[in-house]
């Protein structure tokens, strides 16, 4: 295999990983992934240096998109045709981190984005890798941070519990405490009252039974006073305790709902494609995940379609990443238009979208895609007063019974998008035809196997 071959491959299984564990991550795996990030980087430094050597070194291009398509080409450039094969590894790279970038971001990225693609020499290509580098590292720290902020949020939750807990067993021995001092004070009561019963019972002397209970009516009034008193001011403690208390909960209870606000936009982002604003691969994971759930409890048709937009690289190269960004935006509504609401679309990967049709046979799942297909195949997208000319390749399958595991109608609904390419794109083709039957059973293509492509020519399309 070719280094830039093997790097580019490197690569694009770390891209996975990271776009998989991207945001909920725990911090090990992120910090494996960076490593293996830095590994790549480290492997692709030297290959960039290596072949710059000995050349006048052009100006350092700044910021990325400093007139990137102006930089100086070095016509004496050794092995300058290790150049295209370079610069798909970063550009890779970035497709890979596209759905990671967000607000401020999104600005710096496009303007690497360019100055990669219309690099032309080693050196600034050497210069661009650096920076994106940089932004890998500084995207994996972002998502660390996150994790670090929720686990923050989290500690403080806990802490806030524990002083809730504390305080409302203060406040049960402050109440125990209330009762047994009431019930002190009722005894005592009770005793004196008893004390004058059986003096009045025992003592003949009026005067004295006058004495005694003039004596003990004192004594019990002045209980009473005190008990009164005493009462007051644990009431004023009571009530200090109780408000205390209650404001510590209101406080929990705006923490708790912070946290839930953010763990649920977390969540969505997670489950977001940031570009084409559908599911992201890593929701269609979980969510075919489920299918297979539910196809086992029901039975009901299960299926699923493969899209993937015809040279989609042409696109990008003739207008321009941005244009080919638009164009994916445009494609994915499109066809989430073209599904039900209770249908699922996420972007598997680059140029590939896949949905999933609950309740759906095979021939319905055949008609839709044909529908998608021409409706693509109909739309015009204009770019800068241009028309760009765009056809999709559809897969289709339904899920089946011998289905245990995810990949296995992945692997066919594949399968039957790359026999629409190879029998020549701006087609449907479905897993029950019979070559792509015993491709399934052969096990997955090999490289050989890959289609040829045939560049078309662009042409003027039909309006829809
Ligand atoms: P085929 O008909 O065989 O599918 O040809 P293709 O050119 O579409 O396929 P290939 O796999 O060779 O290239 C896919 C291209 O899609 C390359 C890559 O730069 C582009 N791509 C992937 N993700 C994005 C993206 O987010 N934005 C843009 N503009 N281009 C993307
Ligand atoms: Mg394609
Ligand atoms: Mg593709």
């Amino acid at each position: 295999m070719e280094p830039a071959e093997a790097l580019s491959q490197a690569v694009m299984d770390v891209l996975k990983e990271f776009s998989r564990k991207k945001l909920p991550l725990n911090c090990a795996g992120l910090k494996e992934i960076f490593a293996a990030s830095e590994e790549i980087l480290s492997l692709l430094a030297p290959d960039v240096q290596a072949n710059t050597k000995g050349h006048q070194a052009p100006d350092d291009c700044g910021e990325p998109g400093d007139n990137l398509s102006r930089a100086p080409v070095g016509p004496k450039e050794l092995d300058l045709e290790q150049l295209p094969p370079l610069r798909e590894v970063f550009l890779d790279i970035l497709d890979g981190l596209a759905p990671a970038i967000k607000g401020n971001d999104e600005s710096r990225f496009s303007l690497l984005l360019e100055g990669v693609y219309e690099c032309q020499s080693l050196q600034v290509l050497g210069s661009l890798g650096k920076q994106v580098g940089a932004m890998v590292g500084e995207l994996i720290n972002q998502a660390v941070e996150n994790t670090d902020y929720s686990n923050d949020f989290l500690f403080e939750l806990s802490k806030d519990l524990y002083q809730i807990g504390e305080q409302l067993s203060t406040y049960q021995e402050f109440n125990k405490e209330n009762v047994n001092i009431s019930n002190n004070f009722y005894t005592d009561i009770l005793s004196h009252t008893n004390d004058i019963h059986n003096a009045i019972g025992h003592t003949r002397n009026k005067s004295d039974i006058h004495g005694m209970i003039i004596a003990k009516l004192i004594i019990i009034s002045k209980s009473i006073d005190e008990k009164r008193k005493s009462d007051e001011l644990r009431a004023i403690e009571a009530e200090a305790k109780i408000s205390e208390l209650q404001n510590n909960i209101k406080l929990y209870e705006k923490e708790l709902l912070q946290v839930r606000k953010r763990s649920e936009s977390l969540e969505k982002e997670v489950l977001l494609d940031e570009l084409t604003k559908i599911s992201n691969r890593r929701s269609y994971d979980l969510h075919i995940k489920e299918c297979l759930r539910e196809y086992k409890r029901t039975t009901k048709g299960i299926a699923l379609i493969l899209i993937d937009i015809d040279h989609f690289k042409k696109i990008n190269d003739t207008y321009g990443h941005k244009a080919g960004d638009k164009c994916l935006k445009e494609i994915a509504q499109r066809i989430k238009s073209s599904l039900r609401q209770s249908d699922f679309l996420a972007r598997y990967g680059g140029e590939e979208l896949i949905a999933i049709l609950h309740g759906c046979d095979f021939q319905s799942a055949e008609n839709i895609a044909e529908k998608i297909r021409r409706r693509i195949e109909n739309t015009r997208f204009y770019y800068h007063n241009e028309t760009i000319p765009i056809t999709v390749s559809l897969g289709v399958t339904a899920i089946m019974p011998s289905d245990t595991e995810p990949e296995a109608p992945f692997i066919r609904v594949d399968e039957a998008m790359y026999q629409a390419k190879r029998g020549g794109r701006n087609r449907v083709c479905s897993s029950t035809d019979p070559l792509v039957l015993s491709l399934c059973n052969g096990g997955p293509r090999s490289a050989d196997e890959e289609p040829v492509l045939s560049v078309q020519p662009l042409r003027a399309q039909p309006s829809a």
